[in-house]
């Protein structure tokens, strides 16, 4: 796809992120960036879901030292703010979801709201998204080790199912 890649990790958190996309059926037109630290709020910053715009965006140093644990676990957990991103958007269009409920989809709703300022009001951890995103992340992790032999095969098999922009 033309794509270059500084490191490994550049391609295990792409990988990491179209297995997840494939997985969940996640809208072809979302998308991934790997971007230099500057583009984020502290070099904490792992990455990010804008859910202003519907992008995922992962910090180029962040990579250059985490463990493949941390680059999936990121991946994951980023790819899973699109898809409740997807299925917030889907509840406001009248399109029920097959697996959150309405309790949650109302509470997500509030919190992708970008009107709603979460970060003032609320502790990070407290947020309903961000607890699904780590149980999902956390989830996904196990699942991977058992489904695969290791981040090559991974990498083979998806790095390039999804076309992603630089
Ligand atoms: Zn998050």
């Amino acid at each position: 796809m033309g794509n270059k890649y500084d490191c490994f990790n550049e391609k295990l958190v792409i990988a990491g992120t179209n297995y997840i996309r494939e997985k969940l059926k996640i809208d072809e037109n979302i998308w991934v960036f790997i971007n230099d630290g500057k583009n984020f709020e502290s070099d904490k910053h792992s990455g990010k879901f804008e859910k202003e715009v519907g992008v995922i965006r992962y910090n180029k140093d962040f990579l250059k030292t985490a463990t493949e644990e941390q680059v999936l676990k990121l991946a994951f957990h980023e790819t899973f703010h699109a898809f409740q991103f997807q299925e917030v958007f889907n509840y406001n269009q009248g399109i029920k979801s097959k697996v959150f409920s309405e309790e949650e989809l109302t509470v997500l709703a509030h919190e992708f709201n970008p009107n709603t300022k979460t970060e003032e009001t609320h502790k990070w951890h407290e947020l309903l998204s961000e607890q699904q995103a780590e149980t999902f992340a956390h989830f996904m992790y196990e699942k991977y080790k058992e489904s695969f032999s290791g981040a090559d095969m991974l990498i083979e098999k998806y790095l390039d199912m999804f076309p992603n922009l630089e």
